[in-house]
């Protein structure tokens, strides 16, 4: 039925990793929220097996951020009870290594350089990465299927299986509409992924967001090797084909790993995504990538998956909120590993009249 409901301090559309922390960080402050999820929790982008978590960053304010998420993690472990960021490390290799050796060192971030003894030994499905290779060892493969089954348990009745169809500005606040009903609200944070760009568009707000979908193979780790704690590799010694990202997956002995080239445009977030067959290029390419520099796993793949992503113009690992009115959106790429710092943040913007300066759109680049 299509009740009315009482007006809400907050509510937030989207239950992927960042709408999912927006709505928890949001309870923790006592205010009367409610997370809206069309589909299921962490379907979205925050799909899949495994995440990486790095300090790696080319901005220097990211790597300072990604300290803070990395404790932000540590305080969802203690309230959980058990680890979501492994103790694997994260390996990398690339031209650019000393860059990020004085990065870290600015944010005061242990690394340490490994030759290809110490790489085997945080990567044992590794050939070999060169003379010098770095290890973040505060990174590591973010445990996500645990940490959206986490924060589903703390949000519990809050967060409604709903699908958003409108935000209205009423007098002195928002109407949203629901699949389920309307809902009021004083305030909305929209994190809903690749559904964000349309929900924002009505309010007047065009945002930068560019929609792709990008291609992750899933490899087994060869017996013997098994058990053995496997790094996060983070490797752009090929510069043309601009990296190479993998992990260990949770709980399985499977190694996932994407080529940044695999990634595809769609011209916006409901285009279907490509046919499998037209992907068999790109399955090729990881496969021969594995076989050359990861001779301890299967070069066939177990799975293949295939998921959108939504990117910002500036960069890699951008991510920016913007206002209007009573409504916050989020847009971003790569913002796992962030989510536990962001989702704070988004109540921060969302509550106070200003987007928090670590979410605005950074000076340097057009608006
Ligand atoms: C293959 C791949 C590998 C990646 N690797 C990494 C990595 O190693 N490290 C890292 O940090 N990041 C990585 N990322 C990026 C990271 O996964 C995403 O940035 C992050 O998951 C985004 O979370 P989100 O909550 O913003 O979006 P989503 O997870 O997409 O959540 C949005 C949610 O909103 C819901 N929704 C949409 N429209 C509506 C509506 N109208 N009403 C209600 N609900 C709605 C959707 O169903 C969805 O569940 C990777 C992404 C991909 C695809």
């Amino acid at each position: 039925s299509m009740g009315r409901q009482a007006e809400l301090d907050l509510i937030v559309v989207g239950g992927g990793i960042v709408g999912l922390s927006t709505a928890v960080a949001a309870q923790d402050r006592g205010l009367a929220v409610l997370c809206f999820e069309a589909a299921r929790p962490g379907a979205g982008q925050s799909a899949g097996r495994t995440r990486i978590f790095r300090h790696r960053h080319e901005r220097p304010e990211l790597v300072e951020l990604a300290v803070r998420a990395r404790r932000e993690w540590e305080r969802w472990e203690m309230r959980l009870g058990h680890r979501l960021v492994g103790d694997e490390g994260a390996l990398m290799a690339g031209p650019d290594l000393e860059d990020h050796a004085h990065r870290f060192e600015a944010a005061d971030v242990e690394y340490a350089e490994v030759d290809p003894s110490a790489q085997r030994r945080a990567l044992p499905i590794l050939a070999s990465l060169g003379e010098t290779a770095l290890l973040d060892p505060k990174g590591g493969a973010i445990r996500i299927r645990d940490a959206v089954e986490a924060l589903v348990g703390w949000l519990g009745e809050r967060l409604v299986l709903a699908e958003v169809l409108g935000l209205e500005q009423a007098d002195g606040g928002l109407e949203v509409h629901t699949s389920e009903g309307i809902w009021r609200a004083r305030r909305t944070v929209v994190c809903a992924g690749s559904g964000t760009d349309r929900l924002a568009r009505p309010l007047g707000l065009e945002l930068p967001v560019r929609h792709g979908c990008q291609l992750r193979a899933t490899f087994g780790v060869r017996e013997g090797l098994a058990g053995e704690r496997l790094a996060c590799l983070l490797d752009r010694r090929d510069t043309a084909a601009s990296g190479v990202y993998a992990s260990q997956c949770e709980g399985r002995p499977c190694y996932t790993v994407g080529l940044h080239s695999s990634e595809v445009d769609l011209p916006d977030g409901t285009a279907p995504i490509p046919p499998a067959e037209s992907l068999s290029p790109t399955v090729e390419r990881t496969s021969r990538y594995v076989a050359e520099n990861l001779p301890g796993l299967h070069p066939e793949p177990v799975e293949l998956r295939l998921c959108r992503t939504t990117k910002l113009p500036w960069g890699n690992d951008a991510f920016a909120a913007w206002r209007q009115g009573p409504v916050t959106v989020f847009a971003g790429n790569n913002v796992f590993k962030f989510a536990p710092v962001i989702g704070p943040l988004l109540v921060d913007s969302a509550v106070s009249d200003d987007v928090a300066p670590e979410l605005a759109v950074p000076a340097e680049v057009p608006a």
